[in-house]
């Protein structure tokens, strides 16, 4: 027999109870150990605030809600020891960094928001990066000579409160293994697993609010689609009106694919 379909009272009701929790999802952040109905209310909130219609900084400002979220929460995480990462420690800023279109877009937002010679000179060192770095895995790009990401000046992030989910999950116990690693060595770096986890609940849960409304959820190559932002005219107008102006970006094409069926069930919670 076949399942009857949910009425639409059903269907209100349960997104209805999905917002309920948005406003303690604000005061607090991500669940450090948190149940699918929270980690539907981020998805719902998420996907609020990409349809937003009122809002043209829409998308960027999904970006800016997952870092939100995330930060909060991390304030209360207890990593457990000391970490290594401190400013001026930049082997990770080496790696092959992902990031999600409205991440993208938030970076491309600051880049351009430079004063005018900041913003040319930034603009030709993304160009000359992705350039260099296209294709290349993590092996290739650190033997490369380890390029590091364009946003990276004097050993500091330039765009520290706006860097990607990628770069605020990662932190680091030891930082042996992380120089290790950018000497081209296969060094298990030891991350903090409770940033790791509410990194990958924001990422996840913004990947299931861009699905739902149809829009990429690739893992973009910083360097790459950055600069491609940047060099296409509209491309956020373009982007949000269906094309995909980041289509020739190359992607992480390992964590997508792990994160489908949980990305899948909340599109359809969402929906
Ligand atoms: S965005 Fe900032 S933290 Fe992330 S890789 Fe670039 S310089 Fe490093």
């Amino acid at each position: 027999m076949q399942a009857e379909a949910p009425s639409s009272d059903d269907r209100l009701a349960r997104l209805r109870a999905l917002r309920d929790l948005h406003r303690m999802l604000l005061a607090r952040g991500v669940p450090v150990r948190g149940s699918e109905q929270l980690a539907q209310s981020m998805a719902l909130l998420f996907r609020d605030c990409l349809t937003n219609r009122n809002d043209k900084r829409r998308v960027p400002r999904a970006a800016e809600l997952a870092h939100r979220l995330y930060d909060q929460a991390e304030q209360h995480a207890s990593p457990g020891a000391p970490l290594a990462c401190k400013a001026g420690c930049d082997y990770c800023c080496h790696a092959f960094v992902s990031l999600l279109a409205p991440e993208a877009f938030l970076l491309a937002e600051k880049v351009s928001q430079r004063d005018g010679e900041g913003a040319d000179a930034m603009v030709e060192t993304f160009k000359r990066r992705a350039q260099a770095l296209r294709g290349l895995d993590q092996a290739a790009r650190l033997a490369r000579d380890g390029l590091p990401c364009p946003l990276l000046e004097e050993h500091l992030c330039t765009v520290h409160p706006s860097r990607p989910l990628s770069c605020r999950k990662h932190a680091s116990f030891s930082v042996e293994p992380c120089m290790a690693a950018f000497g081209g060595e296969d060094a298990l770096i030891p991350a903090n697993t409770e940033y790791l986890t509410l990194g990958t609940t924001c990422s996840v849960t913004l990947r299931a609010a861009l699905a739902s409304v149809a829009y990429s959820t690739a893992l973009y190559e910083l360097s790459e689609a950055v600069s491609t932002i940047l060099d296409t005219e509209n491309a956020l107008q373009r982007w949000t009106e269906g094309e995909d102006v980041l289509a020739h970006v190359q992607t992480d094409t390992t964590t997508p694919a792990r994160f489908a069926p949980v990305i899948t069930a909340l599109v359809s919670a969402i929906a």
